[in-house]
């Protein structure tokens, strides 16, 4: 592929309008924001530049990235950091022409420091609104109620959290760690949660196989599966999926850098899309995977031969898989198809 070519096809997927349903708002403070919240405390000797961080946020494996996830959780001073963390994150998404988010964020990671599940919901409220009204991009929470920390504990978050639900507010999920914390535990609460009207989606299928898959759709009942790589383990999921329409948040290069996938091209996405599978792009933590949505969408095109028309499906079906109410998903999928015949136009000069 040439350089002309590449830089092209990396300016249309800029200007692509897009929809980012699995990205975690710790995993995506902007590199320059968190240099800035580490500076701050000035107790880390070995960050003294940016490229400093960068290097940092290398990984061997999965356990050495949750290491590095942790120790930048550390530099979270107080509940107002995540207002700035949410508009920055929200800025940058809309600088590549992100419409509309749907964001985890793990307010029990923060219970230690003295932070309130509560305050840090309303901060990013804040930051949300402020980004809404600098930028217009649209965003939601969706509370990662980790799984590590058990049902009791989950139930008391969503306690906490209801309030909020319809605020800013509008599904749970279920991260961590999936080899030791199984989500069988998690469907009372999952079917509660429904009943007070969260949406529901839980990770599943990232490091675990297809059981962990079924787990979380039979017995949670989950409307989305953060993941699901190795759906294609079991012939009869993948046939469910399918008839279902289950949509399956996918990130891509967070399974490659993880080590959860080989490599780009052993990335079982492509045969999902291609066997009809609700498939959806994301990108999880950009930041901690040197990654952006954009990038996730530009290596489908090189690495995995998509094509302009997939990658419209493909941003068409984030819009189909959003909680968004369905006059809304009518709405933003005609102005998406708007921009799309724009950037056709624009980039290959007819309509
Ligand atoms: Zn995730």
């Amino acid at each position: 592929m040439n350089t002309g070519f590449s830089d092209k096809l990396r300016q249309f997927i800029r200007e692509m309008p897009k929809a980012e349903l699995h990205l975690h708002m710790e995993g995506a403070i902007p590199v320059e924001t968190l240099f800035h919240l580490i500076r701050r405390e000035g107790n880390e000797p070995s960050i003294k530049k940016i490229d400093d961080l960068r290097r940092k946020l290398c990984y061997k494996d999965f356990e050495h990235f949750i290491d590095v996830w942790v120790w930048k959780n550390t530099f979270i001073r107080d509940e107002q950091d995540f207002e700035e963390i949410a508009y920055q994150v929200l800025r940058r998404l809309s600088e590549q022409n992100v419409k509309y988010v749907e964001a985890f964020y793990s307010p029990g990671d923060y219970r230690r420091k003295g932070l309130s599940s509560q305050g840090i919901t309303e901060c990013l409220i804040e930051g949300k609104e402020r980004a809404y009204r600098d930028f217009g991009i649209r965003s939601e929470l969706i509370v990662d109620l980790i799984r590590d920390h058990g049902p009791a504990i989950g139930r008391q978050r969503l306690d906490e959290l209801t309030p909020y639900l319809g605020k800013g507010l509008i599904g749970i999920g279920l991260g961590g760690s999936e080899q030791e914390f199984p989500a069988d535990p998690y469907a009372a609460l999952y079917h509660e949660a429904k009943k007070r009207g969260f949406r529901l989606t839980a990770h599943a299928g990232e490091v675990m196989g297809a059981d962990a898959i079924w787990t979380v759709v039979e017995k949670l009942g989950v409307e989305r599966v953060g993941h699901g790589v190795r759906a294609y383990e079991d012939p009869q999921l993948v046939s469910l999926l399918k008839e279902r329409q289950i949509p399956l948040e996918m990130c891509v290069m967070s399974n490659v850098r993880t080590g959860v996938c080989r490599s780009i091209e052993a990335h079982p996405i492509k045969q999902y899309h291609q066997e009809g599978l609700m498939v959806t792009v994301n990108s999880d933590d950009p930041t901690m995977f040197n990654t952006s949505i954009s990038e996730e969408y530009l290596v489908l095109v090189q690495k995995l031969g998509f094509t302009m028309s997939d990658l419209k499906r493909l941003s068409m079906n984030s819009i189909d898989a959003s909680f968004m109410s369905a006059e809304d998903k009518e709405r933003m999928k005609s102005q998406f198809e708007k921009e799309w015949q724009r950037l056709i136009e624009k980039h290959c000069g007819r309509s």
